[in-house]
Order: structure tokens, then sequence, then C-alpha cells
């Protein structure tokens, strides 16, 4: 049994004898995990300390099915759940943020939130949390298009990471607009323009209809906030830094008339079972996605110190198949 704790802020060790239990759930095989802008976040905040990280799970059965795991349990009771906002549950547990996550051989977890992978690359699971997020912000970013009175909308999204690319697909592949694509390093676009979605480095001046800011990067909002026209739209994806204020003032969004909006997690049973599908369609691109590969030993030093490739998530195999 092996895993990788948090011991406070900046500090993961690898641990050979350990097996983190939540409750009395029982325990399945980590075969992958995905390491994301969140585990980089958690490992430098305070409050994880005794904490598996790692909420991109694939595990195996004993009967060699594989299973991604939708980290956030609900409790299906509270007024936020009735309404299917169960990532506001008032009762939440996120394996991997608030309970022992997938940095270990050993994951307990309740059998339904364990979704079977039909897929012939069971690695690919591991993008299944980070799509059904996805599929959330495209939810809601419908909810703005349709303030817009025009038939093929613009659409600017600012950053080509995992975020960027997986919202750029999706809504390539399920809405009528013209997509433009924003990114300082040309390469993570490249791929963009197979699709011919529009990419530049400098987004116009108040020109799109409805922005995404998917990079989370220092100044990237008021960015998105030069691009969107008036009238338009901005959704907040990518996670800024905490302490980081709107860069507009509240007169301004009123004289532009302007939409803010934000989009965080949204692993509901319907985004997740949407986003297996969905990943089962289009397999060859989702396999572009996969990023550098480490060992749970190799772990601590990959997610405190190194950036993914460009565009790629980086992830760990954490049983060798
Ligand atoms: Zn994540
Ligand atoms: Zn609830």
């Amino acid at each position: 049994m092996s895993a990788v704790v948090s011991l406070g802020v900046g500090k993961l060790r690898y641990l050979d004898r350990l097996e983190p239990k939540n409750g009395d759930w029982p325990r399945w095989q980590v075969c992958y995990c995905g390491i994301c802008k969140t585990d980089r976040l958690l490992a430098w905040s305070t409050g994880t300390e005794g904490l598996v990280l790692g909420h991109e799970v694939v595990c195996r059965d004993g009967r060699g099915h594989y299973y991604a795991l939708n980290n956030e349990i609900n409790c299906g009771n509270c007024d936020y759940c009735r309404e299917n906002l169960t990532s506001h549950c008032r009762h939440l547990y996120e394996l991997g943020v608030t309970h022992h996550g997938g940095f270990a051989n050993w994951l307990s977890a309740p059998p339904h939130s364990l979704y079977l992978l039909p897929l012939r690359d069971a690695r690919l699971g591991m993008l299944v949390e980070p799509l059904a997020c996805a599929i959330h912000g495209v939810e809601r970013l419908c909810i703005a298009l349709a303030l817009q009175q025009v038939a093929e909308p613009r659409i600017l999204i600012i950053g080509s990471g995992v975020a960027g690319k997986m919202l750029a697909h999706l809504l390539y592949h399920r809405v009528t607009a013209r997509l433009t694509l924003c990114d300082i390093d040309a390469e993570a676009m490249a791929w963009a323009r197979n699709m011919s979605i529009k990419c530049r480095s400098i987004p116009f001046h108040e020109h799109y209809h409805v922005v995404i800011e998917c990079s989370g990067g220092q100044g990237a909002l008021a960015l998105a906030l030069s691009a969107v026209r008036r009238a338009g739209a901005v959704m907040i994806y990518g996670i800024p830094d905490s302490g980081e204020a709107l860069p507009i003032s509240m007169r301004d969004i009123f004289n532009r008339e302007l939409t803010l909006l934000a989009s965080m997690a949204g692993c509901t049973q319907e985004t997740f079972s949407e986003a297996i599908r969905y990943l089962e369609q289009h397999q060859a691109f989702f396999a572009t996605l996969l990023g550098r590969q480490v060992s749970l030993q190799q772990l601590p030093g990959e997610l405190l110190h190194n950036a993914p490739q460009a565009g790629t998530r980086s992830w760990v195999t954490v049983t060798p198949q």
C-alpha cells in the first residue's frame, strides 16, 4: 500500500505503508490519476495536512473492469442537490480535496460514484472529470448565448490548456458559432487549425459576443473584458488567483451592459455520463491530451515543481498494469 500524502504547504511525501480510508466505503484499486491545476493549488494551500490528493481517477475492480470516479459525493437531499446543483451540496465530500483521493494504490469510495468505462484505452478515463466540468461550462455558456441576438455569435476562448481545448472541442461540435482561440504559445494552438478554429495571440478589441477565460493567468480577465463587445458576456472558467479582484468598475459593467458568469466543477450524474459518451466518440482527440507520465514516487516533485507540457495533462501511473 503506498500513497502520496500532504504534510502541509508545499510538502508532499511518498509513504509505502499507508492505506487511506474514507469511512466504511469499499476500496478500489487505483490505476491512473491525472494531475491538474487544482492539485497544484491544493498542494500549496493550508488545510490539506494528512490528506491524499488526486481527483481525476481511474480505478479497477476485482473483475478487471475499469471505472472513472466522480469525486463529488453529494447528500442528494439539500436544496442545491434537489436543484441538481450537486457541486454546491451543503454536505459535499470531495475525494482528493476534502477526503482521500487517488494518489494512492487504493481508494475508498461509494460504488455509485464509479462509472464503467467503455474505452479501448482506460487511461482516457482520467479526462472524464475535467470533461464533465467542461460540459457543465458549455451548459452555463448557452444561457449567456441566449442573450445574443445573432445566429452565429463570435466566441473567444482564452487559453489552450486542457480546459480551453475541451471547451473549444465541445463548442465546435455542439454550437453554431465563429470560434477563436487565443494563446501566447503558437504551438499550443496548432491543433485547432485542423478544426478550422481561428487562432490569435492578441484578440480583437470589443469584438466578441462571448469570451471564456480558461487560462487563470494574471491579467487574463482584463484581456477578456477588453475583448468582449458591448452587451456581451464573459465567463470565468480558469481558476483565478485568490485575492485577484475584478479589473473593471461597476460603472463600466453597467455602461457596457456586460454579463459576467462563472463555471466551476459541475460533475453531476448527467454530465459525468455524457462526458463518457463524448470521450468514447472522440478517443483520438482526447488521446492527444495525455502528457507527461510519472510514477507515484516521482509525484511529489512533479506536482510541486513541474508545469505540464503545454496543453496536456500530466498523470501518474499508480498501479503498473
Ligand atoms: Zn482537476
Ligand atoms: Zn446536498
